[in-house]
């Protein structure tokens, strides 16, 4: 298996070449800042006492607070949550935000816990790291199970810990927390907005648009819907049980029957497949929207795709990304095609700090101005030194921060 933190580290090496990077400025982002490693006891119903262990990793600062998800999942590991925080710092420059990088994780699995369970977890996990976030310091959202009640529990612990109100402390709450109405949907909807300009640049057109999903969770789930919407194809999807293949799934009626079931295998009019398979698929666009290292030197070779769209982050390993350059296949990096999710955290922040609250339109339209302008920045540094997109989203991000940081080095 390979290395989150290592493969985060060769595309920093290879983004480093291309644009000649001050070796200072190499060096210091060759590391986080700070990581912190917390012991979080928890009573759990039965009365025992279990440890968990959480981290959090605040790899930048350079252009804004720390900002990045907590993952509740049980093979988050120190390496994985330094990677994404690394990939949390060039997303926030990729997409323009003032917003540095950085990430937490809890070594559990929540779906073998009660909600009082969980709600302890949280909040011993804030009681652990209070001290080093804040609205102007580092701002956790949600991540791989995590939730906007999470999201709720953890504000108010902090707010306890602290003694004041701070809603900006942390990002994805519910609505009537300070939460925004579009942060439920605005990872796919970032992503959709890169499928529309990805289409114009390869003259694609919806009707003939076939996508594969790969994770029906909050992102996959929401990006098959709104691309249906639109008229695209979507014809595989898959969850952690499994994969379906149809034509055009309906996918309103499918989000009811995974309700129902807990998985969307055994869809009507669909055939079953693995979680291997549907990456294979002979689609126009591939969507892997779960975990990292789906896409890697033993299956790369045999994507069909033209196109993959990174919701997840770190889907592609960088053995991966070479062999799908060669094939021809563009790949539209996670840390571009996923932003959407942290620009309305960030809508949201700032939302929080300044006691303000904006229509769900107004973010929409502040979104794709967003989403439009940093897809169109990677594509044209993408055709100006002939390198894939990811590399070029790293020379435009990091050329940024680099700016910023060589003003701090004394
Ligand atoms: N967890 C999301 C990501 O990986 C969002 C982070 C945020 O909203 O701060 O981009």
């Amino acid at each position: 298996m390979s290395n989150p933190f290592e493969n985060a580290m060769s595309q920093l090496d290879k983004a480093a070449k291309i644009m000649d990077l001050d070796k200072g400025v190499y060096e210091v982002l060759k590391q986080p800042e700070r990581v912190l490693t917390v012991s979080v006891p928890v009573k759990m119903d039965n009365g025992e006492v279990k440890v968990f262990t959480g981290y959090r990793s605040q790899y930048n600062n350079t252009l804004g607070p720390y900002k990045g998800g907590i993952r509740y999942h049980w093979n988050v590991s120190l390496d994985e949550v330094k990677a994404l925080s690394f990939w949390m710092m060039v997303k926030c420059a990729t997409v323009n935000i003032p917003m540095g990088g950085g990430k937490g994780g809890i070594i559990v699995n929540p779906k073998e816990m009660s909600e009082g369970e969980i709600e302890r977890l949280s909040r011993g996990y804030v009681q652990k790291v209070w001290r080093n976030i804040g609205s102007d310091k580092d701002v956790p959202a949600p991540d791989v199970y995590t939730t906007p009640q999470i999201m709720s529990w953890m504000r108010s612990e902090y707010e306890k810990l602290v003694g004041h109100d701070d809603p900006g402390v942390i990002t994805g709450k519910p609505i009537e927390d300070g939460g925004s109405e579009v942060r439920g949907y605005s990872t796919a909807q970032g992503g959709v907005y890169c499928v529309l300009e990805l289409a114009n640049k390869m003259s694609m057109t919806p009707a003939d648009t076939k996508v594969a999903i790969q994770g029906f969770g909050n992102a996959g789930s929401f990006m098959a819907k709104i691309l249906s919407e639109k008229g695209y194809n979507v014809v595989a999807v898959s969850d952690s049980r499994g994969a379906i293949k149809g034509s055009a799934l309906d996918i309103e009626k499918l989000e009811a029957f995974k309700k129902e079931t807990g998985s969307v295998v055994g869809f009507e009019g669909t055939e079953e497949l693995t979680n291997e398979e549907i990456l294979e698929l002979d689609v126009d666009i591939l969507v892997p929207a779960a975990l990292e290292n789906v896409i890697t030197a033993d299956n790369a070779q045999q994507i069909k795709a033209k196109a993959v769209v990174e919701l997840a982050n770190g889907p592609t390993t960088p053995e991966a990304d070479e062999i799908l350059k060669e094939k021809g296949i563009v790949v539209v990096p996670d840390v571009l095609a996923n932003a959407g999710g942290v620009t309305v955290s960030y809508f949201e922040w700032d939302q929080n700090v300044k006691g303000e609250h904006w229509s769900e339109e107004d973010i929409l339209e502040r979104l794709e101005r967003i989403m439009v302008d940093a897809f169109n920045e990677v594509w044209d540094t993408k055709e100006k030194y002939s390198i894939d997109m990811r590399t070029a989203a790293f020379v435009k991000a990091i050329e940024r921060v680099g700016e910023g940081l060589k003003k701090t080095l004394i």
